[in-house]
């Protein structure tokens, strides 16, 4: 989608989502568009300080979204400042019908921000289904993300490593925490999620990581 479009397409969700919920999350109050170029916020409550972000979807929930510009970001986490709060409105089709839903995520965590792919100018939000959230507005039939665990896939997966005893791959830990219904997502690679959140723990945490690597692709829980 090119750019423009993808602004237009943010512009047009802003004053849907504006209209469908019920107000400010905080007050109830009338939320309103900021202006086009505002830094990081989109939306704004009239009557009290609430500001989110907002960001129009065309899928049905899922754990990664695209985000904005890195720099902007960048400057606000290193100043000191949380991540604003994250209005999502997913909206997709589904039997040829209309689906819709509004989730809002109050907190996300910076180890949910991963610079994007290809164009490091960018980021995305990542795992944001395991995030506490609210929905906002459901369009009738309209599937919502699973109220979130405690833990989210890590620590389902870790339930299922421990049962196992031995080195398993990540879409046959993925495929037994859906079995034992530990966790559930709509997301269309959780095993690849799965598998970047292990890498992680392990490249960041080292000999205090909680998985070794057995063989390729293969992971073990430490004893
Ligand atoms: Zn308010």
């Amino acid at each position: 989608m090119p750019h423009s479009e993808a602004r237009a397409s943010g512009i047009e969700g802003e004053k849907e989502v504006v209209k469908l919920i019920d107000g400010c999350p905080n007050c109830g109050k009338k939320l309103k568009p900021l202006p086009k170029n505002y830094p990081l916020y989109d939306v704004q409550c009239e009557a009290c300080s609430f500001r989110a972000q907002l960001k129009t979807n065309r899928c049905p929930p899922k754990g990664v979204i695209f985000g904005a510009g890195w720099n902007i970001l960048n400057h606000v986490m290193k100043a000191g400042f949380m991540i604003p709060p994250l209005i999502v409105n997913f909206v997709w089709t589904e039997n040829k019908r209309k689906r819709q839903c509004i989730c809002f995520y109050p907190f996300i965590p910076k180890d949910k921000i991963r610079r994007r792919k290809g164009n490091y100018a960018m980021f995305n939000y990542t795992g944001i289904l395991d995030l506490p959230s609210f929905v906002l507005y459901e369009k009738p039939g309209s599937k919502v993300p699973p109220p979130s665990t405690k833990g989210g896939l890590l620590d389902a997966a870790i339930q299922v490593m421990k049962a196992a005893g031995r080195p398993m791959n990540c879409k046959e830990v993925v495929a037994a925490v859906r079995e034992k219904k530990l966790w559930s997502s709509t997301g269309k690679r959780p095993d690849a999620t799965l598998y970047f959140s292990i890498f992680r723990e392990i490249q960041k945490k080292g000999s205090e990581a909680r998985f070794r690597k057995t063989d390729r692709g293969m992971f073990e829980l430490k004893a």
